[in-house]
């Protein structure tokens, strides 16, 4: 007899990036219900899962009733919680964005199916008022958790994305770690995702033969170059990191992500060594510095190959929705740890 498959409610649902994982981690669980309020990812998520119950829904509307109705055993959630790490909960209650999440708390004693959690936030969550009101309210309701601060590099992607996760389970404990610590590695013999790229560098997650009108709609300005030359983040693709895309990523010069030089054979730091401040920027051109297209910062984020945007989103909207989603195979081994 087949085995039953369990069943997830991803919730904060975005583009997607919960649901890629689960389908990775290939451990018979699939995403029942799925809930965003952002239409424009509602639409990359439909134009992708087609088969899912998507709804465009606030999530402090749905009640335990509802959700005891889909009987779901996993929540996978994003929570949007840039607000908790900054301040206390005080006004962390009356910031929108994180009543929702509150809510969700109030209803968790009452929902009766779920038996794994698994949580992803940005770092400084785990020292938040918000962080100890979650713990609290797993505790009670007889979950053991684990959290954990990880980067794609720790399983040598060449992309930094340090991102806080809480995996839980009821009832039962973890054979790994304590409540009191959190872990910044994989637990031993756990990651056995099976790597879609072996090498570390960036040339594999490139897009390759770009015409070069192509280049052109990602070639950044001459007015980008002048005034922000000196803190941009170039990267070659024989390089083996690269910095986290933002959802600001193109917009904001500055700690968004980084840029591209297209021309590999161009003696990048003399170039840059030699420029002058007062010099026409024509010097840096042969570079081609460029950003990474939508695509390649899906390919570092382990979005798979058949993960596509309908074709009316804006270059601007693909990079805030991925700059907001997550890496699909970080949570995909957490999610086999946390079901393992
Ligand atoms: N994991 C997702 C991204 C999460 S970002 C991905 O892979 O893309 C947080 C998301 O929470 C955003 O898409 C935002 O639209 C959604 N959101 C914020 N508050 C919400 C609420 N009250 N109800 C439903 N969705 C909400």
């Amino acid at each position: 007899m087949e085995k039953k498959k369990m069943r997830i409610l991803e919730l904060y649902s975005g583009i997607g990036g919960m649901h890629y994982a689960a389908e990775l981690a290939n451990v018979g669980a699939e995403v029942v219900f799925s809930v965003d309020i952002n239409t424009s990812a509602n639409a990359v998520y439909r134009h992708n899962f087609k088969q899912t119950n998507q709804q465009a829904r606030n999530i402090e509307s749905l009640s335990a009733k509802e959700i005891n109705k889909l009987q779901p055993d996993i929540i996978m959630m994003s929570p949007p919680c840039q607000p908790f790490t900054r301040v206390g909960l005080k006004l962390d209650v009356e910031d929108s964005r994180c009543s929702s999440f509150l809510h969700l708390l109030d209803i968790l004693p009452h929902l009766e199916t779920v038996s794994f959690i698994l949580m992803e936030n940005v770092v400084g969550f785990e020292t938040s008022e918000m962080r100890n009101a979650f713990t609290k309210a797993l505790k009670n309701c007889d979950f053991h958790f684990r959290e954990f601060i990880l980067s794609p590099e720790s399983i040598k992607i060449p992309n930094s994305r340090s991102r806080y996760y809480l995996v839980a389970k009821k009832c039962t404990d973890f054979l790994f770690g304590s409540e009191n610590d959190i872990m910044t590695s994989f637990p031993n013999s756990s990651c056995d995702i099976e790597m879609p790229v072996q090498e570390k560098t960036l040339d594999p997650y490139l897009e390759k033969d770009m015409s070069d009108e192509e280049l052109a709609r990602y070639l950044l300005t001459d007015k980008t170059l002048l005034k922000y030359w000196r803190i941009l983040d170039v990267r070659r693709t024989s390089d083996t990191s690269s910095c986290c895309f933002t959802k600001a990523y193109t917009h904001y010069a500055e700690g968004t992500g980084s840029v591209l030089q297209h021309d590999p054979n161009e003696p990048f730091h003399q170039k840059f060594a030699e420029f002058k401040e007062d010099e026409d920027i024509a010097h840096l051109k042969p570079l081609k510095l460029r950003y990474f297209t939508p695509r390649e910062v899906g390919n570092l984020m382990g979005f798979p190959a058949e993960f596509t945007f309908p074709e009316n989103t804006s270059l601007k909207t693909r990079y805030r929705l991925l700059g907001n989603s997550l890496n699909v195979l970080v949570v995909s081994n957490l999610l086999r740890i946390l079901l393992g």
